[in-house]
């Protein structure tokens, strides 16, 4: 197919990006590169000079919390120290793994467990409560799996086996720096993948997951506890709150946890034990010698086709950035996003949610009360644009000593982090939390809280700029704004109320004509071929249904514009999803994300809108036409 003769009828992503995607190379340390990736590298790069003048004592801020981001960056970047350290500063908190032997031990260090980011036969933690969001619960969920999916585990899966072969190569070379002797050595490697296995095949898969409301499934304490014992998650539970302790907990993954004695039991604690330990051992690498650190990126670089480490000065950063999210964020915007770009955005999101209120009210397929509802939770959301006004108090908690190893200081900081979290669950929800720092080239909606979240860095070129046209910003950030909202009435968010809880405000009528439509959605991408796999229509749902809505109701606004130009509004719309990624990536997207690979976001969304058709005088002799009749529009 030679690039000339593509005509944007057929292949809009193609001939609006079939020049960039000739020349564009990406980067060896990232998986991918353009669009949203772009926007990454170019934060990424403003960022890590500014770190470097922090570091040099060339530049100052008077946010208080970034002197420990600085401090932090330092100590990654301190590789004589950590290279002559190795693996000792992981020794002690190794050894205390190692040292369980039973059930009973286990129980004793549960708690300690939990605070040092060591693997529990079940995962916790606290969120806010689906059905009672202004409150936390602790929820519960089975372990973590090695293969991004169950279905990598499937016997007919090649690359499964593929993966977990480089798993266990990496594995077995980490373990070799330990102190185990070379028979312990083969025995936890043999047990973790044997109790991994055992894990596989009772957790959620990806497709499961992606339907998050229904992760809600209250148990009483004493209920769990009969599935999970030996362990005893009353005395954990008790250990951590007291006299506090819930008597209710949230089960996100019931089928794992009503079915562990089956792989957690007296039996299999060896296994368990063994697997805890290379867990936690492949997890310290990251912050010990650069040596260790590379091997235990291994199995992450095959897994996304990465060649090379990033630069240490880039790992430094990204490091820092993420350990103190918010504190970097606030900075980053601050210093460079402007407030004439803020106010036009909010005005857009204002003007986005107005114009979706008459849609709603426009639309066919709900009775008079779910659209006074619907009307209701729009009126509701709240937005969160930019970087928040200052750094929340718990980030200048979060300290570790001078002389701390980079390893010591991370233990610290992760503990802090797990204290926090935990004791949430005897405070309110805080609503004015962002989960989402300025520096983050992304967005969100969040249905707990019925928010959207627009970070700073998002906030560019091709998404925004105020030098862009509005059809062209319509097209970028415009239809990412409608895209969040709608996810407050995808296949999900439609089972939340306005207060961002569970809670049923359809009509049964209303439900499932709306249940239909979304069926629609899923056989419209279902089982389309990709880089030799198929698009699983069910996994992608919410995401196509958030772009569907997205493009209509930036569609509708353009109508009302003075001069409307729809070309230049679906050209920045391709704009934004170009995308190359290394194969191997591909693939793991196409497995586990629950976005549609780049190239369809771009291509299927307009041929469900009239607006495509004019614009560019589609017919049925074109590749991007579909009959009216299967064209789909939900909101
Ligand atoms: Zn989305």
């Amino acid at each position: 197919m030679s690039e000339e003769n593509i005509r944007i009828q057929d292949d809009l992503y193609e001939a609006v990006n079939g020049e960039w995607l000739k020349t564009a190379v990406i980067p060896d340390d990232r998986p991918t590169t353009g669009g949203f990736s772009d926007l990454d590298q170019d934060v990424e790069k403003i960022m890590m000079a500014d770190f470097a003048a922090f570091a040099k004592g060339e530049k100052t801020t008077d946010i208080p919390e970034m002197k420990y981001a600085i401090s932090l960056y330092k100590k990654v970047l301190d590789t004589e120290r950590r290279n002559r350290e190795g693996i000792t500063p992981a020794l002690g908190f190794l050894e205390k793994i190692k040292s369980v032997k039973t059930p009973e031990d286990l129980n004793d260090i549960a708690a300690y467990f939990t605070v040092n980011d060591i693997n529990l036969p079940i995962q916790l933690s606290v969120q806010p409560d689906m059905e009672n969001a202004e409150k936390h619960s602790v929820i519960v969920l089975g372990p973590d799996i090695i293969l991004p999916d169950t279905t990598y585990y499937a016997d007919d899966n090649p690359a499964g086996k593929q993966l977990l072969a480089v798993y266990s190569d990496m594995a077995a070379k980490v373990l070799s720096f330990t102190q185990l002797s070379g028979g312990e050595q083969k025995k936890y490697l043999e047990d973790t993948l044997a109790f991994d296995a055992l894990v596989a095949a009772k957790v959620k898969s990806q497709v499961e997951w992606s339907e998050y409301y229904k992760c809600h499934n209250p148990m009483s304490v004493d209920e769990v506890a009969s599935y999970v014992a030996p362990f005893d998650i009353k005395k954990l539970l008790a250990d951590l709150y007291g006299d506090k302790a819930p008597d209710t907990i949230i089960v996100y993954d019931p089928k794992a946890i009503k079915e562990m004695s089956g792989y957690y039991s007296a039996e299999n604690f060896e296994m368990y034990i063994h697997w805890a330990y290379v867990k936690a051992l492949i997890g310290s690498t990251a912050c010990l010698s650069e040596e260790l650190a590379s091997l235990g990126r291994t199995y992450r670089k095959v897994l996304t086709g990465v060649a090379a480490d990033p630069a240490i000065e880039k790992q430094a950063y990204r490091v820092a950035s993420m350990t103190y999210s918010e504190p970097v964020g606030v900075y980053y915007g601050r210093t460079y996003f402007g407030e004439e770009a803020k106010k036009d955005v909010v005005d857009m999101v204002k003007k986005i949610i107005e114009t979706y209120k008459l849609r709603v009210r426009k639309n066919t397929f709900l009775a008079q009360s779910t659209k006074e509802e619907a009307v209701k939770k729009l009126s509701a959301i709240e937005i969160k644009m930019g970087y928040p006004d200052s750094v929340k108090e718990f980030w200048s908690t979060l300290v570790f000593d001078e002389g701390d190893s980079y390893f010591e200081a991370m233990q610290k900081l992760s503990a802090i982090r797990n204290k926090e979290g935990i004791s949430r669950l005897l405070k309110p929800v805080d609503r004015t939390e962002w989960v989402m720092p300025g520096h983050m080239v992304n967005a969100c909606y969040n249905p707990s809280s019925n928010d959207i979240t627009f970070p700073a860095a998002i906030l560019q070129k091709p998404f925004y700029s105020l030098k862009q046209s509005v059809s062209e910003n319509l097209g970028g950030i415009g239809a990412v704004i409608g895209h969040e909202i709608s996810h407050a009435f995808d296949n999900n968010g439609a089972n939340f109320d306005e207060h961002g809880n569970l809670k049923n405000w359809w009509t049964e009528e209303d439900f499932a004509a709306f249940k239909e439509l979304t069926k629609g959605m899923i056989e419209q991408f279902d089982g389309i071929e990709f880089h030799g796999g198929k698009v699983n229509g069910e996994l992608v749902v919410s995401e196509n249904i958030a772009d569907n809505g997205g493009m209509g109701v930036t569609l509708e606004i353009m109508h009302t514009l003075e001069k409307p130009d729809f070309q230049a509004y679906f050209k920045n719309w391709a704009r934004v999803w170009c995308m190359k990624a290394k194969e191997e990536y591909i693939q793991l997207l196409l497995a586990s994300d629950v976005h549609s690979p780049a190239v369809l976001r771009a291509n299927m969304s307009p041929r469900n809108f009239s607006e495509w058709y004019d614009a560019f005088d589609v017919t049925k002799n074109d590749k991007m036409y579909i009959a009216p009749e299967k064209r789909i529009s939900i909101w």
